[in-house]
């Protein structure tokens, strides 16, 4: 119980947290009842003998269904927000692929409309400040994650602070899909990037030398204290997501994560819950599952959160003041 406690007082950042993934249960059902939408709702959360992340990605088709519309949007911005609440996050990037949202009609226009309403009120509804990473979709055209990038420029709105490719990564891995990467780095958009969730060394490689300033999972990289070490004198960070990779196998044990090396080295790097929703998790539950296995302690919490302000995409004033709220509260 003390420990929970502990734990929770820790103020945090998250920077890997998918919009759809994370929207509560209840309001998941709550807006399948408005819309008279039936769902199977054993297909909202992963089974417990999922084998892979394809198998994993498959419980976003069941949630997508509910949000399709402006409204469904702006709510769930603020549900995930309200979620990161309590558990004491200060700052969070809540990342959204906006092409998973146009089954009913929306446009782009539309939905950034509803995403950044909904962001207005969680800033103002909770403690926590909010940004937006929008995702381009590897098995997209490229034109079309052209069309995105060409959009957000022109939006130019306040709340997107960079750029992320989600999907399959094995069948698209970042050579394949390079010059769609180098189009939104052109633009000037910070980028992260999913890369080494699946078994891949070489695609975390390629990532950080087309410009990801964090990667998302790096799973594979965990053991390869050479590539472990670029990223320390690149100054990347690594986006980590225990229970997600456990459940997508791309861990089989926690161990798996090199906590220990990590930390003794000062390789940068946060946890996060990837998708509290799917996952059935919160970023809570992350940090008492990695104290109970004694990967990491509270104090290490508070650095790796720390240290972690260098590594969002805000200007260095807002990190400062983020920085000032997490060293003092
Ligand atoms: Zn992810």
């Amino acid at each position: 119980m003390k420990m929970k406690k502990c734990i929770q007082d820790v103020p945090k950042i998250e920077l890997h947290c998918h919009l759809d993934g994370s929207v509560s249960r209840d309001l998941i059902k709550q807006l399948a009842f408005e819309q008279q939408i039936v769902l199977n709702e054993d297909n909202l959360i992963v089974s417990e003998s999922c084998e892979s992340l394809n198998e994993y990605l498959q419980c976003f088709d069941e949630i997508l269904k509910v949000l399709q519309t402006k409204d469904s949007l702006k709510r769930a911005v603020i549900d995930v927000t309200q979620q990161a609440d309590r558990d004491n996050v200060k700052y969070i990037e809540i990342r959204f692929a906006p092409f998973f949202h146009m089954d009913k009609g929306l446009n782009l226009t539309e939905i950034f409309e509803a995403i950044e309403e909904g962001v207005d009120s969680a800033i103002a509804l909770t403690d926590v400040k909010v940004n937006i990473l929008v995702c381009a979709m590897r098995q997209q055209e490229a034109e079309i994650n052209a069309t995105l990038f060409d959009y957000l420029q022109q939006r130019d709105s306040q709340f997107v602070c960079g750029i992320d490719f989600a999907g399959p990564e094995a069948p698209f891995p970042p050579t394949k899909i390079e010059s769609q990467i180098q189009y939104g780095v052109d633009k000037g958009f910070n980028l992260t990037l999913h890369a080494g969730e699946c078994g891949c060394v070489q695609n975390v490689v390629e990532s950080i030398r087309m410009g990801a300033k964090r990667i998302g999972h790096g799973v594979a990289i965990n053991q390869d204290e050479a590539v472990l070490q670029e990223v320390k004198k690149q100054n990347i960070l690594l986006e980590i997501c225990p229970k997600s990779n456990i459940q997508t196998k791309a861990i089989q044990d926690l161990s798996e994560l090199n906590m220990t090396y990590l930390l003794e080295q000062d390789i940068p790097f946060l946890i996060n819950t990837d998708n509290r929703t799917v996952t059935q998790t919160s970023l809570n539950a992350e940090y008492e599952l990695l104290v109970e296995h004694d990967l990491i302690n509270i104090q290490q919490i508070k650095m790796i959160n720390q240290k972690a302000v260098e590594y969002t995409f805000i200007s260095d004033e807002e990190q400062q003041v983020l920085k000032n709220k997490l060293s003092n509260s």
